[in-house]
């Protein structure tokens, strides 16, 4: 019976209140209702499919808040999917996500919303593409991005996130007793990194769309307007726009610096999700844009997580012989001890000369 806000039943109400609570600024009230029985649905469906959702940090609020069992950056996810118990995985991401999922979990059902979800990253390079480099470049140890398909990691030494990457780079060369690297395929994420360390690095050009937008003008126009805001930027973003930045570092460094700090005012540089889901946990800091939508996690819907859990769809598989070859890439990554905090990208530091010679 609809005798609850909104037009809800008091039980629905009193069941999303949460929810609601920390979605409100991003969700209309007329767009609730819907999102609420879905939410409620979802969440009874992954109790009868023996399912956990595993949220991106750039998942809408509703999906981020209202159904992800798990909710952080693409490797905290994978990391989860090995330890949960649940049969199936739903992956609200991207595809490489999920792939990454199944070659940590391959006893499990993986499944993504909608197969398109790509990744401008991770289609930027194949696996015959890393052969061609380890031709080119033979004896350097490769280090790929986690954002890269399974057949890149498959050909892979060893994975890295942007709060590892400087860690696994100089890993990677001491291990290899070399002093160059392979890191592929974010050339920001390179260049960002090799200012970070005295490793020789060679990369590839390839880029996120959503970061590779943000500008150092940007950042003037925001200084500008708002002289009190204190301006984080994503490593996948040029180096002038670090350069420019108060501080740098991955998702979850970000996420560690306005929780603990808590400033006033903040401009996070990276896509628009991530701001209004750390807004629901820290309501006293304002988040002012810009920011940048990325187009493949929004192909992500309450509406597809639901008819996902409903039909079993779509089952993301990956062939055992690459999964074990990438298992051991990814695993070599999780088996380093973990930085004490989520590396950040030292400005000051970063003034050393830098050398990247781009494939
Ligand atoms: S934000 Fe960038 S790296 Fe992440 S999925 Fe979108 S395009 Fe890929």
């Amino acid at each position: 019976m609809a005798d609850g806000a909104f037009g809800l039943s008091r039980e629905l109400e009193r069941e999303t209140a949460p929810v609601w609570a920390k979605v409100k600024d991003h969700v209309t009230p007329m767009e609730w209702p819907a999102q609420a029985a879905l939410i409620h649905e979802i969440n009874a469906l992954k109790k009868t499919r023996d399912a956990v959702i595993l949220a991106h940090n750039y998942m809408t609020p509703e999906i981020f808040h209202g159904v992800g069992d798990y909710v952080g950056d693409s490797l905290g996810l994978a990391k989860e999917a090995a330890r949960s118990k649940a049969k199936v995985i739903v992956q609200a991401g991207v595809h490489f996500m999920a792939e990454t999922s199944k070659i940590l979990s391959p006893e499990k059902t993986v499944l993504i919303p909608d197969l398109r979800a790509g990744c401008s990253l991770a289609a930027s390079i194949t696996g015959a593409d890393v052969r061609l480099i380890k031709q080119r470049y033979p004896g350097l140890p490769v280090v790929t991005y986690v954002n890269t398909t399974a057949d890149v990691k498959a050909e892979t030494d060893i994975c890295c996130t942007s709060a590892n990457a400087v860690q696994v780079v100089e890993w990677a060369a001491n291990q290899w007793g070399v002093d160059r690297v392979i890191l592929i395929p974010d050339e920001f994420l390179a260049r960002n990194v090799a200012a970070q360390t005295h490793v020789g690095i060679i990369a590839w050009k390839g880029r996120c769309e959503v970061h590779e937008r943000f500008t150092a003008a940007d950042i003037a126009e925001m200084r500008a307007a708002y002289p009190g805001a204190e301006i984080l930027a994503h490593p996948e973003c040029p180096d002038d726009v670090l350069a420019a930045s108060d501080f740098a570092g991955s998702t979850a460094a970000m996420i560690d610096y306005v929780t603990a700090r808590r400033p006033r005012q903040v401009v996070m540089l990276t896509e628009c999700s991530m701001a209004a889901n750390v807004a629901g946990d820290v309501p006293e800091v304002q988040f002012i844009g810009p920011c940048n939508l990325c187009p493949h996690m929004k192909r992500i819907t309450l509406e597809n997580i639901r008819d996902c859990l409903l039909n079993m769809q779509f089952e993301v598989t990956v062939p055992e012989d690459v999964a074990e070859r990438a298992r051991l890439a990814v695993q070599r990554m999780v088996d380093l001890p973990p930085p004490a905090v989520p590396a950040r990208y030292d400005m000051i530091k970063a003034r050393h000369h830098v050398a990247v010679e781009l494939i």
